[in-house]
């Protein structure tokens, strides 16, 4: 599933080479949404400059492939109820790395401070001693939105966009009529199988079943797909295309806003097409 030089998660990196008494740095690297080109510089810099590379399941292959290729890359993701490494082990992972005088880099999808546990590692990390630094990253909201041709705000559309985790151990503790009284973009993470609940929350909080709602899967990748539908049927939605993860819901009325760039956009093809053939 990922590529042949990922080494377990148990895995010791070898200091053979790398023998230091001074500690190492580990740098938290936001990767983006999926798109090796949507990675900063600073990020590719970390990349290259690390001894050893921890990365997660959104951390897509074409982001994968930019690891240099002697350095070990050690797969710590999770997939969704079972945990390949426990949260408390990877952090005393990276900080072991760190204080035998190693770079580390730790790559997670998106942006480190958004839904992705950057706060809890950088403050196990600081708290051990050790240098850390964030690299941000464009996180799914932002880079979906503008890959499907939503904008997160629009004046006169949007003035405010909401970003909400949709993932919860039992109930999803949101104030909902607050969320529904925003009158703005709401996008949610993690939200795929809660679908139906959103949709329920929302209008019963008096957002209307009619509001524009969009689902995107897999956004920046090949395999982008983006569905529009309505928030009264969004679980619907989610049932019928099948959708899987990592997808992300997108709640207001900038949705119809990709609607009318999408015709806009043909119109222009079809006048580009008229023009080439009447020259
Ligand atoms: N830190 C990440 C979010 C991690 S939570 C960030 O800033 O983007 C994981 C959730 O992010 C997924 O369940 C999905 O809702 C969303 N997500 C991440 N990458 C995505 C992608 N390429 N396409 C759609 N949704 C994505």
């Amino acid at each position: 599933m990922h590529n042949q030089r990922t080494q377990k998660a148990s895995t010791v990196v070898s200091l053979n080479n790398k023998a230091s008494h001074q500690q190492g740095k580990v740098w938290l690297v936001g990767a983006g949404p999926g798109d090796a080109d949507l990675l900063t510089v600073k990020a590719v810099r970390a990349i290259e400059s690390a001894d050893v590379i921890f990365f997660d399941q959104l951390v897509s292959g074409d982001i994968r492939e930019l690891f240099p290729k002697q350095v070990p890359a050690i797969y710590v993701g999770k997939v969704k109820n079972c945990h390949s490494v426990a949260q408390s082990d990877l952090n005393q992972m990276l900080v072991e790395h760190a204080q035998r005088g190693l770079n580390v880099c730790r790559i997670k999808g998106g942006d480190p401070f958004v839904f992705g546990r950057g706060g809890e590692e950088l403050l196990e990390l600081r708290q051990a001693g050790c240098e850390a630094e964030v690299i941000p990253g464009i996180t799914a909201a932002s880079g979906c939105a503008t890959s499907a041709d939503i904008p997160l705000t629009h004046r006169g559309v949007s003035q405010g966009c909401t970003l909400v985790t949709g993932h919860g151990e039992k109930e999803l503790n949101l104030n909902w009529q607050a969320l529904a009284g925003l009158n703005h973009t709401l996008v949610f993470y993690m939200g795929v199988t809660r679908a139906g609940l959103i949709s329920q929350q929302l209008t019963n909080a008096g957002l209307s079943a009619k509001t524009p709602a969009a689902i995107i899967e897999n956004g920046c990748r090949d395999n982008q797909r983006v569905i529009t539908t309505e928030l009264g049927t969004l679980s619907d939605a989610v049932s019928e295309h099948n959708v899987k993860s990592p997808a992300l819901i997108m709640v207001g009325d900038v949705v119809n806003l990709a609607q009318q760039l999408n015709v806009i956009e043909s119109q222009l093809k079809d006048a580009s097409h008229y023009q080439s053939l009447s020259a």
